[in-house]
């Protein structure tokens, strides 16, 4: 976990979010998980129970939500009936998705005009704070489309 998590959470604490071992451990383990993977809750609570982390599906939704709330990691909607999560990044580094929609392959990209465009909007809009912006583009892979 980064010092800036840490002290997010510390922080967190001191204002009396019950934060539970459990809700940490979860972050630590999005912290090891290779770059570009995006788990849906079901394969996570597989790999927790791998690990010996023992955790409820129904609790594991309710980390996965305070993680989210609070800006430590993202909730993707790839167009499944589930949802996919990853550790959130820096706002001004935020990486944004490509996802082929017949073999459901993601990838990243970066775009810099894409932050600057979302806090144009979020002010714009009610003052919104931003936590979170997503930028998908749905489309056919190279091999989808048969050309590789
Ligand atoms: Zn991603
Ligand atoms: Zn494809």
């Amino acid at each position: 976990m980064t010092h800036e998590a840490k002290e997010k959470f510390n922080k967190l604490r001191e204002e009396g979010y019950r934060i539970t071992s459990q809700r940490e451990q979860l972050l630590e383990f999005f912290y090891n998980l290779p770059d570009g993977e995006h788990l849906s809750a079901e394969e996570m609570h597989k790999k927790l129970t791998e690990k010996g982390i023992k955790i409820s599906l129904a609790t594991l939704y309710r980390s996965l939500k305070f993680l989210v709330i609070n800006g430590f990691i993202r909730e993707l909607d790839f167009g499944e009936d589930h949802k996919h999560y990853e550790l959130k990044g820096p706002d001004n580094k935020q990486h944004q998705h490509l996802i082929c929609n017949s073999c459901g392959l993601t990838v990243e990209f970066e775009d810099k005009n894409l932050y600057d465009y979302a806090i144009k909007i979020a002010k714009r809009n009610n003052s919104f704070e931003i936590r979170d912006y997503q930028f998908k583009i749905f489309g056919l892979c190279e091999k989808c489309r048969g050309l590789t």
